[in-house]
């Protein structure tokens, strides 16, 4: 194995190195056909058996019920932000939002475009350190569906239970999708760009249930309209292969580790590692609430913007990259996600209490 920096980067993000391996091979050479990977139609037997074993993987792996469809997509999670309300909502037709960061602000601007926007929850105003308990807001009850971002990538903030209310979710799960256990009878559409836990970028997976594809209004342009690529199995037109691909061998990876069950609880250990140097002493402070915080990005700030440069520069020079924090919130951020190895977590614990020595 080449020397491996850790690579805390928030997405694209680390993948297991065993898929990298394998996806090298099978770009010059897939399976000893004499041809490669990224060469071969979306329509031969070769690729039509890829991309159906990562449905079956990605359904298996989140026991994803029968009626629903798992589509692969492109144009990113942000063109989920306006193909969900143009799909599903329409003159005089509302969604609620909870509004907890960028992606969710991101989602609401779209949704206006295409119907009513209720915003029930906002924790803008505390530079969205928290998500909402279910007590906290009530859902319109002409809602067609409640709209949430199940990790705040940036802020660190995750949804430690979904929302129990009586209607419908939509949710953006880019940032921890296949890190926990859920049921996903509880959305009406599930959707995730494939670069942060998945895959690399280029494909974005979207499990939706069946009954929601014929109310797409008239005026949606073909390519928009999730029935569209629910009829074709994904291929209407030619699909990002390689990206699909790559999410069909982080999938064996996950389920050889023994699956979404084994690898949240495996999460929930790294991340309390570095919650514990965080709380260990008046160095580090968390950004997020600790009852919102995070599994899969973990952001923090120190005592000066100054020492948190030389944190990220000299973690930097041990091999323990990518530690910036977004641009709209600062600090330092660690993204821990699936195939992100607990030795890393535990490298940069160790550096977090030398450095807090050093520099206190
Ligand atoms: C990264 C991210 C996005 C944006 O994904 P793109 O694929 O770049 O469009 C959306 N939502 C969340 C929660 C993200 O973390």
């Amino acid at each position: 194995m080449v020397d491996r920096i850790y690579n805390f980067s928030p997405g694209p993000a680390t993948l297991p190195y065993s898929v990298l391996e394998e996806a090298a091979k099978d770009i010059v050479n897939f399976n000893d056909k004499g041809i490669g990977l990224i060469e071969l139609s979306h329509r031969s037997r070769e690729f039509m058996a890829v991309a159906e074993k990562t449905e079956i993987l990605v359904r298996e792996l989140l026991s994803v019920p029968d009626n629903y469809k798992v589509l692969f997509l492109q144009g990113g999670a942000s063109s989920q932000f306006f193909m969900v309300p143009m799909n599903l909502l329409g003159t005089g037709k509302k969604a609620t939002f909870l509004n907890t960061g960028v992606w969710s602000k991101k989602a609401i601007k779209e949704a206006k475009i295409f119907g009513e926007v209720e915003v029930a929850f906002s924790s803008e105003d505390t530079s969205f350190n928290r998500v909402p308990e279910d007590d906290e807001y009530t859902v319109a009850p002409d809602s067609e569906y409640l709209y949430l971002v199940s990790n705040n990538t940036i802020y660190g903030t995750q949804f430690a239970k979904f929302p129990e209310k009586d209607i419908m979710l939509i949710c953006d799960m880019s940032s921890d999708i296949f890190s926990r256990t859920l049921d996903v009878s509880k959305f009406g559409i599930i959707f995730a760009g494939a670069q942060k836990n998945m895959g690399p970028a280029g494909v974005t997976v979207v499990i939706i249930r069946e009954d929601l594809l014929n109310r797409t209004p008239d005026n949606v342009p073909t390519m928009l309209r999730y029935q569209t690529h629910a009829d074709k199995g994904s291929m209407f037109n030619t699909p990002p292969t390689f990206a699909i691909y790559c999410v069909g061998r982080v999938m064996n990876w996950l389920k050889d580790q023994g699956g979404v069950a084994a690898m949240e609880k495996r999460n929930q250990k790294k991340a309390a590692l570095l919650y514990g140097a965080i709380d260990g002493g008046n160095f580090y402070r968390g950004h997020a609430e600790k009852e919102s915080r995070s599994m899969m990005n973990i952001a923090f700030n120190l005592p000066t913007p100054e020492l948190e440069a030389r944190f990220i520069a000299e973690a930097a020079v041990i091999g323990l990259d990518g530690l910036k924090g977004h641009r709209s919130i600062g600090g330092c951020r660690a993204s821990i996600y699936n195939a992100f190895p607990r030795e890393g977590v535990e490298k940069l614990v160790d550096f977090m209490t030398e450095f807090a020595e050093n520099n206190s």
